[in-house]
């Protein structure tokens, strides 16, 4: 009976060494489970990168519609048909008819004016191609018989680029005044970057050439229609 006892005690001791025993396996697998914070991380940045896709995907998007418009410019012009890099637009004098103060107009032209109408559409770019948003544009030019308004803001009037870097400009075909073949006066500035001003041209008008101030990288790219012209130019600013 004694001896029982005894064995009782010995296999209770064992048994309770063993459970001992048991925690210790228990914090191994613990420690384990510091592992799985590590897999979890490892899943959290998966799920981050997974996010990131879905948050770049705008970007794209943007990207694609800008190339999608792109697509339909003239791929001579700067920053267009896929290239990534471009000279400043060449910088001319502004001339005698400057006036500060025009209205914030993309659409300079009036009913029944004089001339053909023309719709300029572009972007401004940096010297790395990348769209130049909120940029400021400031045209004036003559009207059609070769005048400017200088008592008034008739064909003056300044824009910004939209999200894009795009701009469009509604006015009508400058005619010629003596000594000046056909352009149209601009300013263009990134948003704190410096102004620069230039002129634009129009290809095919013969006194082109025997303009001192004209220059061949402003011309406009121009597809004429009945009803009016459609001309394409891409100013390129310096970066930023
Ligand atoms: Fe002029």
């Amino acid at each position: 009976m004694y001896r029982k006892n005894i064995f009782s005690i010995v296999i209770a001791v064992f048994v309770m060494a063993l459970a001992a025993c048991t925690p210790t396996t228990v914090a191994t697998d613990t420690s384990n489970s510091t592992v799985v914070p590590t897999a979890i991380s490892a899943a959290t940045s998966d799920v981050a990168s997974t996010t990131s896709p879905s948050s770049i995907a705008p970007t794209e998007t943007v990207a694609t519609a800008v190339n999608s418009s792109a697509e339909s410019m003239d791929p001579n012009l700067a920053c267009s048909g896929g290239k990534t890099s471009a000279s400043v637009t060449p910088e001319l004098t502004e001339g005698p008819y400057y006036k500060a103060g025009s209205l914030e107009q993309a659409d300079l032209y009036q009913t029944g004016m004089a001339g053909t109408k023309l719709i300029v559409t572009g972007y401004v770019y940096d010297t790395n191609c990348q769209p130049v948003a909120n940029a400021l544009l400031d045209f004036w030019q003559a009207d059609a018989n070769g005048n400017y308004d200088n008592s008034g803001y008739t064909l003056r009037g300044h824009q910004f680029t939209d999200e894009n870097g795009r701009f469009q400009l509604t006015t009508v075909v400058p005619g010629l005044y003596p000594g000046r073949t056909e352009h149209i006066h601009f300013k263009v500035q990134a948003p704190n970057g410096q102004l620069l001003t230039s002129q634009l041209f129009f290809p095919g008008v013969a006194q082109n050439d025997s303009d001192g101030i004209y220059n061949a990288d402003l011309l406009l790219s121009i597809q004429e229609s009945s009803d009016g012209w459609q001309g394409q130019y891409n100013f390129v600013v310096p970066a930023s």
